[in-house]
């Protein structure tokens, strides 16, 4: 059936349907079948995490020898050592639950949402809310919401490769019948919940919804989307075997060590166990997870929502930013500013959002009224529009006095900002949409895609006439055109003429302004073929509007250069126009090159990488180079973030290292590729991710750094004392509670690191750099060597004077303490020292330490944990030991500098 006929059958028959659910109803109904989601979601279990904390390698033997040991008696060591496993399992339980939490709660808020007609108005709900019944309207690039019977189609293709495993796109018809033949099945007429709308658009009403569509009925398939690791996490998974290993190793020397010098086997057996648990970062991965997890948080506090965890991690090593011009560099508040037809300019005054407003010609006010081809260019903007613009009334009440106030117009704006602009100036020349309307109906559409660059239109007016009127890139239009409208009526369009009117556009170009040609023409029938009628146009006018840079465009532009980013603007627009932009933004300077669309088809992969370093600005682009500017880009070593909106985008944001969809303007297909989604779609917005990017790389860097170093101490202490011949220097339940209970909440504190000022005023690092890079390991070793001497040393003397084990022990156990929660300060940067670092700049970290200290006094001085722990109280003198020796690590550091030394970035 002719989509005319079916699309005014609708609208006489059943003007119902086109109003829409009343909010009403729709409730009524969403009780009635219930949500529209596929089966119930798996929820993270806590007892699963909970379980998880003990199912560690280590931790498993720790507890089986602890059973031992309650076998041979130690009743209280048994219960204590229990009790800290327990402890640590606690908090490892708590940080991870809240972390897949809020992992959670983030997910949801990504949820996909759906446009449906409620009472009469279009608005967005989440697809969860959409019931059977509801008129739903799709665009290219949406996900479809749930099964439906269109009611109205213009070109509308879906890809239903989910369902069907085929890859072609169908096309879609309203059938015969429509929606009284619901349950045909397999119909034309049918759209699926799941599948994507890849061109064209319509409006259908649902006829299933949750696990009743097609969808539902192979749910399972579809469930199982996982969490990926980051590479970071996968390289630290592979260190933690290393480490394990060597740690093995090293415990075993120890252990047997102390059995070959005649300490009791089985105090050796647990000292060995201890040890290792102490020695292998057991924590670390848990702990990256939370680092990147409140990276996620920080990120969408600043409207950047990650999607897929690596990108936490890519984003800090961007070193291309390659965004769109339209809406994410500017506002995409359009407003026409110039209009020229028949050979001249007309400045088009007043406010963007009202209906008022002047059309001045060499400095007279002309009328459209009285103007045929201003007229008639403002039409044609109207009539080839998919944007509405609706009069609000608003009747000031004043009492009585009513009547003379005058009532006040209020216009709403909805659809793409370049046609609703269209729109304004219209109706300020007195071609509103309602007027319009009521002469012209449309019968059929050719909509806008940024590959063509132009969008048609055929009407038929009150005479039956039908005409096709074509909007689109200036270029673009004037190729179609054959003849021009001008005072004298339509004249053949000449060569002169054609470079007249592009000499306008690219006046109007220079100008910044976003330049739209208008055309149209008349057909002799209602038997035309839609892909024919886009030739012979008359060329109607251009109109030129602009689109102001956002204004933390320029701070975020200079941001990146600073940074070592370089900014790339893609845009469909025109040459000019865009270069004008780019100059106004610092993205550019006068002269630079900028390539065209029409330029990367003529050139191959490799001069485009040849080029790609020099080009920040791509102009007339289709969405089909930006994969080739990605792919170029990459070949040429850079990290790549690419922002995209369309349908056609997906590929190349699939492409790039850094995904980034727009949340307003953005399609469910480019969400769905993307790895980040710009909830604001700001471009400021990538580059404040892109720093808390690195931030949180660096806090990551911190805090191995601590847990490393502190590690290290502990197995040096134990190793080099018992290789050199001393008593035990730490009982196994004192190194279990270094390094579960004071090592933990101290390194979780540094991964809430604020982040260094200059952070963005380094290149960003590599991508393939190693977390351990830039002297970072050296710095480890040094000054966990460090920890260790001291304890050591404090442990020495104190035997030397005293001879008593116990006296020096706990202060050897003090001093590891005490050495850490120093250290941890000086993990808080990488350049400078300890006296020089602001201390108190992160209250978690400062809170942790104080609680560890207050900790460390209980086991020390509490008799109760005297006894467990085999502490005695020190003296005056132990503590000027330990403090001394404490000291030692930073002072001896600062000294020499290390913090600089080592990093060379
Ligand atoms: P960008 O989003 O990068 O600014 P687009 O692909 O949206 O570029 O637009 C490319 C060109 O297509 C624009 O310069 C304009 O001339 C034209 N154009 C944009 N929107 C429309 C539309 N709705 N109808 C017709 N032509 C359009
Ligand atoms: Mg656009």
């Amino acid at each position: 059936m002719n989509i005319l006929e079916s699309a005014l059958q609708n609208s006489n028959k059943d003007n119902k349907v086109k109003y829409g659910l009343s909010e009403k109803e729709a409730e009524k109904r969403y009780k009635k079948y219930g949500p529209n989601t596929l089966a119930e979601k798996k929820k993270i279990s806590p007892f699963k995490i909970l379980i998880a904390q003990f199912s560690d390698f280590m931790v498993l033997i720790l507890l089986a020898s602890t059973l031992i040991s309650a076998f041979m008696g130690e009743l209280t060591e048994a219960i204590t050592i229990v009790s800290i496993v327990i402890l640590n399992a606690l908090m490892g339980f708590v940080q991870e639950y809240r972390t897949e939490k809020t992992l959670e709660a983030l997910k949801s808020l990504a949820a996909p949402v759906a446009k449906v007609v409620r009472d009469g108005k279009t608005v967005e709900i989440p697809a969860e809310k959409v019931v059977p019944g509801d008129l739903v309207v799709l665009e290219t690039g949406d996900r479809i919401p749930a099964d439906a019977v269109l009611i109205e189609s213009h070109g509308l293709c879906v890809d239903e490769s989910l369902l069907t495993g085929e890859s072609v796109p169908v096309e879609k018809q309203v059938e015969a019948g429509g929606r009284k033949n619901v349950n045909a099945g397999e119909r034309n007429g049918t759209v699926y919940m799941g599948t994507v709308v890849t061109s064209g658009r319509g409006k259908a009403v649902v006829c299933s919804t949750g696990m009743m569509t097609e969808m539902g009925k192979i749910a399972d398939m579809i469930q199982n989307i996982e969490t990926e690791q980051t590479p970071l996490q996968k390289r630290l998974d592979t260190l933690g075997k290393y480490i394990v290993y060597g740690c093995l190793t090293i415990c075993a020397i120890v252990t047997v060590t102390g059995i070959l010098r005649g300490e009791k086997l089985f105090t050796m057996f647990l000292s060995g166990i201890s040890l290792a648990v102490a020695a292998v970062p057991e924590g670390l991965p848990a702990i990256v997870t939370i680092a990147l997890a409140l990276g996620v948080q920080r990120m969408y506090k600043r409207n950047a929502f990650i999607r897929k965890l690596p990108a936490v991690e890519t984003l800090g090593c961007a070193s291309v930013i390659c965004s769109d011009k339209t809406g994410t560099l500017t506002e995409n508040k359009m407003t026409v500013r110039k209009i020229y037809t028949n050979g001249g300019f007309v400045e088009v005054k007043g406010s963007p959002l009202s209906s008022e407003g002047e059309f001045i010609s060499l400095k007279r006010k002309i009328d459209p009224k009285n103007n045929n081809s201003l007229r008639l260019t403002l039409e044609i903007g109207v009539l080839c529009n998919n944007a509405s613009m609706v009069r609000i009334k608003e009747n000031r009440s004043f009492g009585k006095i009513a009547s003379l106030v005058p009532r006040t117009e209020k216009w709403e704006l909805s659809g793409d900002p370049t046609e609703a602009a269209l729109l304004v100036a219209g109706a300020k020349g007195g071609c509103t949409q309602e007027l319009l309307n009521e002469s012209y109906t449309r019968i059929d559409e050719i909509p806008f895609d940024s590959d063509r660059k132009c969008m048609s239109v055929i009407c038929e007016n009150e005479r039956g006439e039908v005409f096709v009127f074509t909007k689109g890139a200036a270029d673009v239009i004037i190729e179609k055109c054959s003849k021009i409208y001008t005072s004298r009526g339509i004249v053949d369009l000449d060569e002169a003429g054609v470079k007249r009117v592009l000499k306008a556009n690219d006046d109007m170009a220079k100008e910044a302004l976003r330049v739209l040609g208008v055309a149209f023409r008349r057909l002799d029938s209602k038997n035309y073929r839609l892909d024919d009628v886009e030739k012979d146009l008359v060329f109607a006018g251009l109109i030129g509007m602009i689109d102001p840079p956002r204004k933390e465009t320029l701070d975020a532009v200079r941001k990146c250069k600073l940074a070592g980013i370089k900014p790339v603007m893609i845009t469909g627009d025109h040459k000019i126009t865009a270069a004008a932009i780019a100059r106004e933004l610092n993205i550019a300077s006068e002269g630079d090159r900028v390539l065209t669309g029409a330029q990367l088809e003529q050139m191959d992969d490799k001069r485009l990488e040849e080029l790609v370093d020099e080009v920040s600005v791509y102009a007339r682009v289709s969405p089909r180079h930006k994969l080739r500017i990605v792919r170029a880009l990459k070949k040429r070593g850079h990290v790549v973030a690419m922002t995209g909106d369309g349908v056609n985008d997906a590929p190349a944001i699939k492409e790039a290292d850094i995904g980034v969809a727009m949340g307003i303007t953005g399609t469910d297909v480019t969400k769905e590729a993307s790895s980040m989604i710009l909830l604001d779609d700001n471009f400021a917005t990538i580059v404040a991710a892109v720093e808390e990017g690195r931030v949180i790389y660096n806090n990551i860097r911190k805090f191995i750094r601590y847990m490393l170093s502190c590690n290290i101490g502990e197995v040096l202490t134990m190793f080099v004392g018992t290789l050199i011949g001393l008593p035990l220097p730490l009982l196994p339940i004192q190194i279990l509670w270094v390094n579960l209970v004071t090592d933990g909440l101290p390194a979780i504190a540094l991964g809430l690191e604020p982040g260094d000022k200059d952070i963005m005023m380094r290149p960003p690092r590599g991508a393939k750099e190693n977390i351990f890079s830039n002297g970072l390991w050296q710095l480890i070793i040094f000054r966990g060597a460090l920890i260790g001497l001291s304890t050591l040393a404090v442990f020495a003397s104190i035997l030397n004077f005293t001879s008593n084990v116990d006296v020096a022990r706990t202060a050897a156990f003090v001093t590891l303490v005490i050495t850490q929660l120093i250290h941890v300060f000086e993990c808080k940067s990488e350049r400078k020292n300890i006296f020089e670092i602001p201390l108190f700049n992160n209250i978690p970290l400062v809170l942790a330490v104080l609680c560890s200290l207050v900790m460390i006094l209980g086991v020390v001085y509490i008799p109760l944990f005297q006894g467990i722990f085999k502490t005695v109280p020190l003296s005056l003198n132990d503590w000027i030991l330990i403090g001394g020796f404490s000291a030692l690590g930073p002072v001896i550091s600062s000294f020499f500098k290390v913090n600089y030394k080592y990093i060379r970035r």
